[in-house]
This record gives C-alpha cells, structure tokens and sequence, in this order.
C-alpha cells in the first residue's frame, strides 16, 4: 500500500518536491518509498497502529545551507517539514510526524561537536550529537567535564534539550543549562540567539541573554524553527562523588520523602536531579511481572512485598548524590541523613552495598553523567511487544500533592489494567511525576485501554490543576487545550506567532498542538 501523503498535495506535487529535495541532499539522504528505510522511523511506542503517525519521506540535510534550499522547496510546494534530531524521543512519538504523510527533516547528519571548552565548561553541538558521542569525545580528549545525560544515551544533547528533557546531575534540567541557539526560520532566515548575534562575540556560550527579548524558549517544544547549533554547559568534574539510595517500605512514606526532600532542594543541600522511585519501576529494570504474578494483569498489592525483599527495594527508592570535596560532602551528608534518615524505616545504601545491582549501577552512571541504555529494560516487563507512553504530570515538592498524583494516577491504571510504574525526578521546586504507561503494543486491547485512560488522566490532573510537561504525539492536542487560562490567550499566541513566522505551514504541524493556519481551518 503506498504511504499516505500530505491531503492537500496531489502524489505529482508530492513527488516532483521530494524529486527536488533529492537533488539538494544526495539520493542516498532521501527515502520516499514505503519499506524498512521508512518504517524504521515509525513510532515503534505508539499507542496507535504504525499508520497512525507514519512520515510519507525522510530527508537528512548535512548542513546550514541544504536546510534553507529544502524550506525554500517545502515553502514552493507546501510540503510539511517535521524536524527531529536524533529521533530518539520514545514514550513521547520517537522520530514520528504529529501526522501520517508528513515529511521527517532528519538532522542525524550534522552531527559535529563544533567545540568543548575546558575552561568554561560548555560544548556547541550540531542537532545530531548524542550523549554517547559528546561523552565519548570528552573522554578521548582527557577533559575534566561531565556531560548531563537522559535516561537512554542514544538521544541527542539538542533534541533532548528542546524538549525540555532532564537529567541526573546538578545540570539535570537541560534548557536551564542551555546558552545560545542558531536557528533556521522557515523562510529560510538564519538567527543567533543571546550573545550570539553580535559578530566577534567571545560570549555565546557564556551568557545566555543578549540584548532585548529572551527568545531560546520559542524554539522548544514548538515549530516556529529548525534549530541548528546550540551551546550546553558542562559540569567541571569534581573532587569527590557520592550516590546514595534509601529505601522506604510503605506506600504512604512518600508523603514524608517528598517534605524532607523539598528543604533540601530548594536550599541546593541535594545538588543534582534526584529521583523518587517507585518500586515497580526500579522492578522493571531486572525483573518481568511474569516471574511475580499474572504476566497480563497489573500485580497485587500481596506480590510487591516479595519483590521488595527479593531485590532489597522499597515501596519508593530515593536517589541523589553529593559532589565535592570529601569534607563538604561528609558534612552536606549528616544533614542529608538527618532529614531522610527520620523516616521509620528508612535504608541507606551505597556503592560497596549495591554494586552490580543493574538498577543501582546505572542511576550511578547517569548521576555522574555516564550514558548507557539500561532503563530500556523496562520494556521487557510485560510481554510480548513491550511499549511505554509516559504521563509526566508536574507537582510541586509537596508531600499531599505527590500523594494525591500518586494515587490518582495508580488507580487509574489499575482500573484500566496496568501498574503503576512511576517516578518523581525532583527539580529546584517541582517535582516531574512520570508514569510510565506499560503495554504490549502488540495487543489492540492494551493499546486501546491504553489510550482511554491517558485521556482520563489528562482530565483529571487537568482538573487537579496539574499540566503535563510534554507529551506523546497522540494527546497534545488535548494537552495544549488544558493549558487554556484566559479564554486560550497562550495558545492563541502561539497561533499567531505561528501564522507570521511560517505562514504556509511548513514546520511540524501540530507540534504540541500549534496547527498552521490553513490546517486549523480545514481541519486536515
Ligand atoms: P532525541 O532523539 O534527542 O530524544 P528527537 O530528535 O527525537 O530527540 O527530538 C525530539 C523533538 O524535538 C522532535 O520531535 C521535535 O519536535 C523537536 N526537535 C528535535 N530537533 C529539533 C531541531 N533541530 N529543531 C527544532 N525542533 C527539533
């Protein structure tokens, strides 16, 4: 069956622009033709069929210039452009247009690291450098910096960044560590951001304003361009490290973790991106719900004790880390054990206690900035086709409103006939809760059961007064619409923002549910 293409575009259009898109990039650069080239940029997560969110080409410029002739092609024809990175961005949509026969503009080419400075502390990357790489060139060269990681470290230091991704370290919250952006706009026109637009600067990468409007934030989460160099700053490494992990047995304790841990964060005692995590996610990482209950039923309240002693887990699992020199960590710490040491039955635990324990092994790494791929494990806890959407709900670091998601969340999923599989990542005053939505995508019904509870979820944090800090393809629509104060103001400006700077549409439509104008009208 042939891919379906843009509606508006008859396959002669479509094709004489792809035609001339090939001649821009090589034709090697381009896959146009239904088969594994293409459908290796499905969203293999999807809660939907492959078709759903299914691009009709791929076309990977290497550079600056290939991308202003291939808008200059796309503004011609109208041609919708969806820009990915690395398009790793699974749980959220992978590499996969917000709609089927949409064309994905793959940045994976410009994959330069154009410098990391020791001194400073910064790198300025190309769209297409992932972890693996920055981390594996920083190491070549013998720089003493640390590199800030997500989870999966095939993802890209940029893409992750624009979309608001956070990490492990103290420089876990990616667009905060970011400093100056160059931009493609859809016309075609290249911008500097901050310092960055003042020729002869020495300063792009070192202080993130320039001169007038702050306008970075524009380019994430969004389609008003393609972002093709950004700076990111590096932690210089420290003289000491110290992970630490602390159990705790009961459901309700996270009320007091999360009052403990508030202080802490917002007085920057526990200096890095620290986590609460729940026992079936660190479960998930090196066992199967298979070998504990039902492989196809959420497990019982009576299974969870058995996998708590058999993996030495709690019913939550706090991990952070202190940096610095010994006497500064050791002092940081008492205060630190004072504070979440006082929960009943709290257990701490270190390196020599849990070495070789994978789920401890690799929050390690990510605390220091190592990138592996191990919390893909995850995917094997329920069988067949394992998949994850996640529902990341912001709370604040407030013991009633972590309980309140918390149970909200959970017993939904159990209605709904999946576990609860979450974790709070703790940031200077909020807390992302991320669930992780577990299915066999294999399975029609799950996908379908799936689907119907994300959209109850959406609703009832909505009505909670809790919003989501990003989301997969299938409910941003739903999502922008929940952001609605003021009769819609933000989005409306989101709109007409959108409707100066690509008047014919040609970025990303849909994008975290900012359509293109001639897409808004005819619902297409
Ligand atoms: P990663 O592989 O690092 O997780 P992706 O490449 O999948 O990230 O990008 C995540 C999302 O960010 C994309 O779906 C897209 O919406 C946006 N994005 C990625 N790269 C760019 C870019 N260079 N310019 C504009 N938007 C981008």
């Amino acid at each position: 069956m042939p891919q379906a293409l843009p509606t508006w575009l008859t396959p002669q259009q479509f094709f004489q622009a792809v035609e001339e898109m090939r001649a821009v990039v090589g034709k090697e650069w381009v896959v146009s033709e239904d088969g594994p080239a293409l459908r290796s940029y499905r969203d293999a997560f999807s809660p939907e069929e492959d078709d759903v969110f299914l691009p009709s080409a791929v076309v990977a410029p290497d550079g600056v210039e290939q991308i202003q002739k291939i808008l200059k092609i796309a503004n011609d024809y109208r041609v919708p452009l969806w820009t990915i990175s690395s398009g790793k961005n699974f749980a959220y949509g992978g590499p996969a247009p917000r709609k089927a026969g949409h064309v994905v503009l793959d940045l994976k080419r410009m994959n330069r690291i154009i410098e990391v400075n020791e001194e400073f502390g910064y790198a300025l990357v190309e769209p297409g450098v992932t972890y693996f790489q920055l981390y594996e060139y920083i190491q070549k060269k013998g720089y003493k910096l640390w590199i800030d990681c997500a989870a999966p470290g095939w993802g890209s230091v940029l893409g992750n960044t624009l979309e608001h991704g956070v990490g492990y370290t103290p420089y876990g919250d990616h667009y905060m560590m970011h400093c100056g952006m160059e931009v493609v706009l859809a016309d075609g026109t290249l911008l500097r951001t901050g310092q960055g637009s003042l020729p002869g600067t020495q300063c792009w990468q070192l202080f993130q304003y320039g001169f007038g409007p702050v306008l970075d934030g524009i380019f994430t989460q969004s389609n008003f361009g393609v972002v093709t160099k950004m700076g990111i700053w590096l932690m210089p490494e420290p003289p000491g490290y110290m992970p630490f992990m602390i159990t705790y047995e009961r459901e309700e304790d996270l009320h007091a973790i999360t009052e403990a841990v508030r202080p802490l964060k917002v007085n920057m005692l526990i200096p890095n991106g620290a986590f609460t995590v729940g026992l079936l996610w660190e479960a998930s990482i090196k066992t199967t719900r298979a070998q504990y209950g039902d492989p196809k039923k959420p497990l019982p309240e009576s299974a969870m004790k058995k996998l708590m002693a058999d993996h030495k887990l709690g019913m939550w699992n706090f991990y952070a880390a202190l940096y610095g020199p010994k006497p500064m960590m050791d002092n940081t710490f008492k205060v630190v054990r004072d504070a979440l040491g006082a929960i009943p039955g709290a257990k701490f635990y270190f390196d020599e206690d849990r070495k070789g324990d994978p789920s401890w092994d690799y929050r390690v790494k990510l605390m220091r900035g190592i990138p592996n791929m191990t919390e893909f494990n995850m995917s094997n806890w329920v069988p067949g086709a394992g998949a994850h959407v996640d529902f990341s709900p912001i709370s604040p670091t407030r013991g009633d409103d972590a309980m309140r998601q918390y149970q909200m969340i959970k017993t939904r999923a159990n209605e709904y006939g999946f576990d609860y599989i979450g974790e709070f990542a703790v940031g200077w005053r909020d807390m992302h809760h991320v669930f992780s939505l577990t299915f066999d995508r294999s399975d029609a019904d799950e996908r379908r059961r799936a689907r119907e509870l994300f959209n109850v979820l959406i609703d009832e944090a909505a009505q909670a007064g809790y919003g989501e800090y990003r989301t997969h393809l299938a409910f941003m629509d739903k999502i922008a619409g929940t952001y609605n104060w003021n009769d819609g103001a933000l989005w409306k400006l989101h709109h007409r923002l959108k409707d100066a700077l690509d008047p014919n549409g040609i970025l990303a439509p849909g994008k975290m549910g900012i359509w293109p104008k001639h897409m808004r009208e005819e619902n297409v």
